[in-house]
């Protein structure tokens, strides 16, 4: 092979003999470890150019024989020029075949220096990030309270607290609250986020019925979507779905969905709100028929901070957090644009897994009513369990938690007193409804159980009246 003569090298460059002493070097070497001449740098020993005071005082005894092993090693260390300076070098120290090596060392102190900076940089940006979020989550703390006790004056003015309000005023607290309540909401998606950061968000869950939330927050958006004489329909649900979910988070999820879609669409469109069941999964769905997302921006629009250009005003949070919710409860944040099958507006489907309904235990010997009862409780998507011959009914329900007693009121009186008198006497169940289906009673019976807390119904009933009755 051709020598390379040295000086043809970019690069600083030592040729050492095979105990690393200095043979022969090039002039970027000399100028680069500001020797007076080639013949100061001859002699010395390369594996003491490392100069890091972090390796300790066997690296050159280690770089010999790490150098024995592998054909070349790669550094980043400092290294002592002959004045004393020192520069962050980049050395390589290539073993050749006749047992020479070869050295290259490169003065990567200005690349290092600016990743340092970089850093330094970086920290003070993610420090100032930190103090912003702190400074706004204590701020949004701080408008919690009032706003809270804002939303609950304008919701008693709203139902008569304060005597009747005339149209005009009606108005005006309609408006007030919708904007409260949007206020109250970006205040608690703020203070959820942080919670998320720090991964202190909790869940508070319980068995949420879907459709029933949905529609309250329909309700409480109807206003909004009035003065925009939009079009808010939720469809008709033959029966409640039911997630075991933490309502007030899945009740933001909903009104962030909404009101981007009242938000998003223009003066007299359209929005459909449903909630649907599909192979275990609760599809809680919004179209509009508004400006759409474009689809470079479908992505990211869920992402924090994201805004679709300046159309609207927002914080750019809403999405974000609704992702976040519902991926927290095991569910996930679907957004098509335009709504599948139309060419314009926006689809935002949020799925949650579903969780059997309320369950109703049903004490009866009787198996029409049994079989009616179990018929009308299931089709408005409540479960069912059946106790024929209750004796102990506190052991009877260990492991599980009813969210309604069905007594049948044909029992002999005795034995349906004791019932009653054991769920009541029971710390657990105790605060559970009971309804005794009767085919007929006695008033003062009725009004002895009605100081019990117990609601006594005639029976038979009609399915659709049991099915209301059951629904409530
Ligand atoms: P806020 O935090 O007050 O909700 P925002 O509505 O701007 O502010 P997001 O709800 O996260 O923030 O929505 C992000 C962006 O996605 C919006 O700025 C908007 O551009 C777009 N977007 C969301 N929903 C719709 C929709 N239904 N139709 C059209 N664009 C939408
Ligand atoms: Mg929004």
């Amino acid at each position: 092979m051709t020598e390379i003569p040295l000086d043809a090298i970019g690069e600083a460059a030592f040729v050492t003999d095979a105990d690393f002493r200095v043979v022969d070097c090039n002039a970027r070497a000399i100028d680069l470890f500001r020797a007076p001449s080639r013949e100061a740098l001859l002699g010395l020993d390369a594996a003491d150019f490392p100069n890091d005071h972090d390796l300790s005082a066997e690296f050159p005894t280690y770089l010999r024989e790490r150098l024995t092993a592998v054909p070349f090693v790669v550094l980043e260390n400092h290294v002592k020029r002959l004045d004393g300076s020192t520069f962050v070098s980049e050395t390589i120290l290539h073993r050749l075949a006749d047992g020479r090596v070869f050295v290259t060392l490169r003065d990567v102190s200005v690349r290092v220096e600016s990743l340092h900076r970089l850093e330094e940089a970086n920290e003070r940006l993610r420090a100032a990030v930190r103090d912003r979020t702190e400074f706004v989550s204590n701020v949004s703390h701080e408008l919690r309270t009032p706003l809270t006790s804002m939303s609950y004056a304008l919701t008693n003015m709203t139902r008569g607290l304060c005597g009747p309000l005339p149209d005009k005023a009606k108005d005006y607290v309609g408006r007030l609250q919708v904007d409260v309540k949007r206020l109250l909401t970006t205040v608690n998606d703020i203070l959820d986020l942080r919670q998320m950061e720090n991964g202190t968000l909790t869940l508070r869950k319980s068995c949420v019925p879907l459709t029933k939330l949905f529609g309250e927050v329909v309700d409480s958006l109807s206003i909004q979507a009035q003065t925009k004489r939009q079009t808010l329909t939720l469809a008709p649900a033959p029966k409640e779905i039911y997630a075991e979910a933490d309502r007030h988070k899945i009740e933001r999820v909903c009104f962030n969905i909404l009101s981007n879609a009242i938000k998003y669409t223009p003066e007299g469109g359209a929005i459909a709100v449903s909630v649907t069941e599909q192979d275990g999964q609760a599809l809680l769905r919004v179209d509009d028929n508004g400006i759409g997302i474009p689809p470079e921006a479908l992505p990211r629009v869920s992402q924090r901070y994201f805004r679709v250009g300046d159309q609207v005003t927002g914080t750019g949070l809403g999405l974000s957090i609704v992702r976040e919710i519902v991926t927290l409860h095991g569910g996930n944040l679907h957004i098509e644009s335009p709504v599948p099958g139309t060419d314009c507006g926006t689809r935002v489907t949020a799925t949650l897994p579903t969780c059997p309904g309320p369950l109703q235990v049903i004490v009866s010997g009787d198996d029409d009513l049994i079989a009616e009862v179990t018929q009308a409780a299931e089709a408005v998507g409540l479960s069912v369990r059946v106790d024929r011959e209750a004796i102990d009914v506190p052991k009877g329900c260990e492991g599980v938690t009813p969210a309604r007693f069905l007594l049948d009121g044909s029992l002999p009186e005795s034995y349906l007193g004791d019932l009653v008198c054991q769920i009541r006497g029971d710390a657990r169940l105790a605060p559970t409804p009971i309804l005794i289906l009767s085919p007929g009673m006695e008033p003062s019976r009725r009004a002895e159980y009605g100081r019990m807390r117990v609601e006594v119904r005639p029976w038979p009933l009609a399915p659709d009246a049991l099915r209301t009755i059951l629904r409530d």
